[in-house]
């Protein structure tokens, strides 16, 4: 890097107390309300969070709360948040602060990271931001930033994250905060230092940025090798019977665990109507194909083939209900069921 630790920290310091953008987990910090967000933001963005924050928090304002809570009552507050797994380690990591620290979150990384679902980063950030500690945290903004910094084009493989992860900590070292350097690193990544077209003209780190001097911003990092995603085909029967709408619960480990749908037949292949009536229970009639929708998520693309049904007499599964109230908080649905009963005219 062109400039010293130092200077690069009270840059960073100094730019975040200028810019940092006002969100609601900054304003009114408490170690629980810090661990929620944490947990709400992994691969999910800020604007989504927004909206299920402080719905969440009034419902468990504290760790006891959520660990009294049913696992459905969990999934229904957590609802268009997707990666319900999340949800389920929040649950858990929960029922650990009751246990094992007396209900109080507690802030240094080691006792963090026996938390279900706390790895090196959320630890690392709990501690430094809300603990004051100085440990280092490495996230994706953050990973960009540095690599720019020091202009690193190696491969995104574990030898660079081992270099970043020393970067950082080289970085919290010399901070003056290093709660207020490892946030302004990830909002200066975030805001101006984003994946494409980087705003380096307000940038407070451009002079000493190796990858602006050398001319190479677009080329660093370089991008990771994408693993492939499987496909799989959901064929979702919507069906009504007045204002009630059939739902099935999904199995309790897997994609979408133990939330609610339409009744669903999944393959690895497109299936046309007449071996969709071969697999389901009889009793449906008059099924129609309506639409597709497609969602893309980290491992694998779900193809949603919409069907309604006239009506469902008679044959239903066991496990199937009928609900009125398809948002209820004993029916927690993930994202796509919902746009799959829209699309089915529910
Ligand atoms: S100068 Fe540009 S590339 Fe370098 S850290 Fe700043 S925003 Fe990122």
């Amino acid at each position: 890097m062109r400039w010293e630790h130092r200077r690069i920290t009270a840059a960073i310091e100094q730019w975040f107390t200028l810019h940092a953008r006002s969100l609601p987990w900054r304003g009114h910090r408490t170690p629980w309300r810090a661990l929620v967000s944490e947990f709400m933001l992994q691969q999910t963005q800020v604007s989504r969070v927004l909206e299920r924050y402080e719905p969440f928090l009034e419902r468990f304002p504290t760790p006891a709360s959520l660990a009294a809570a049913t696992e459905q009552e969990l999934l229904s507050m957590w609802q268009g948040l997707g990666y319900y797994r999340r949800a389920r380690s929040l649950h858990k990591a929960s029922m650990q602060i009751v246990e094992q620290f007396g209900g109080d979150v507690p802030l240094d990384a080691a006792s963090l990271r026996k938390l279900a679902g706390v790895g090196r980063y959320t630890a690392g950030s709990m501690a430094s931001i809300v603990g004051g500690h100085r440990e280092p945290i490495v996230d994706g903004n953050v990973n960009r930033l540095l690599a720019r910094l020091a202009c690193d084009d190696g491969p995104q493989d574990a030898s660079m994250a081992r270099r970043m992860w020393e970067r950082a900590a080289a970085l919290v070292e010399a901070s003056g905060d290093p709660g207020m350097l490892n946030e302004g690193m990830m909002e200066l990544g975030a805001t101006v230092c984003g994946p494409a077209s980087p705003s380096c003209d307000a940038c407070p780190l451009r002079d000493g940025c190796e990858a602006f001097a050398a001319g190479r911003v677009g080329e660093v990092p370089q991008p990771k090798t994408s693993g492939r995603r499987t496909v799989m085909h959901q064929h979702a029967i919507v069906v009504r019977q007045g204002s009630q709408v059939l739902l099935e619960q999904r199995p309790s480990s897997g994609l979408w665990a133990s939330m609610w749908q339409a009744p669903t037949i999944e393959s690895d292949r497109e299936l046309d109507v007449d071996e969709l009536l071969r697999r389901l229970p009889a009793g449906f009639e008059d099924l129609t194909r309506v639409e597709s929708l497609t969602r893309t998520l980290t491992h694998r693309t779900v193809h949603i083939h919409v069907h309604t049904a006239a009506t469902c007499v008679g044959g239903q599964a066991e496990g199937w209900v009928w609900v009125s109230d398809r948002d209820g908080p004993g029916h927690p649905l993930s994202s796509a069921a919902r746009a799959a009963l829209q699309a089915g005219g529910s």
